[in-house]
């Protein structure tokens, strides 16, 4: 495993929209590993791949509970609303305020290639969504209704 440098806002890497992954290849593999092992060193809860500058559709979360790794992902449910305030490893010192479904249910592929389903209320909920978001260029920034001072947090 290895760390990969993470990209920052201004990056174009960022806005671009991720490809499907194809075929799970040794390639995708040690990028889910190398995936985990940057969000860890980072602290963060997630981490998309477009974040390593990898545009494939691939996404890593640990929001405490163990990894959760994610290979084409597709949120096929949501539901309800929840505002919290969110950050981003590529957006360093900034929290915004964003609204999120307060549940959601996730399709994608596991490393095995087999279909998962994973459903997540609060910081999960949140955590899939900002993921995804960024498989599609966009980052949390785009969406908050207000920032706030990371030193009052
Ligand atoms: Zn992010």
């Amino acid at each position: 495993m290895a760390t990969r440098v993470i990209r920052k806002v201004g990056d174009d890497v960022l806005r671009k929209v991720s490809r499907p992954v194809d075929s799970i290849n040794k390639n995708v593999l040690i990028l889910l590993d190398d995936m985990a092992e940057t969000m860890r060193n980072a602290n963060g809860v997630g981490l998309a791949a477009p974040q390593v500058g990898i545009l494939k559709r691939v996404v890593v979360i640990d929001v405490g509970e163990g990894i959760i790794e994610l290979i084409n992902p597709e949120i096929v449910h949501i539901e309800g609303k929840q505002m919290e305030v969110e950050g981003c490893l590529s957006v360093p010192g900034k929290l915004g305020e964003v609204e999120r479904p307060a549940k959601v249910i996730v399709k994608a592929l596991n490393r095995n290639g087999e279909e998962i389903r994973v459903e997540g209320t609060g910081l999960l909920a949140r955590a899939l969504c900002h993921e995804i978001d960024h498989l599609n260029g966009e980052l949390f920034i785009d969406k908050a209704i207000r920032f706030v001072d990371p030193n009052e947090e």
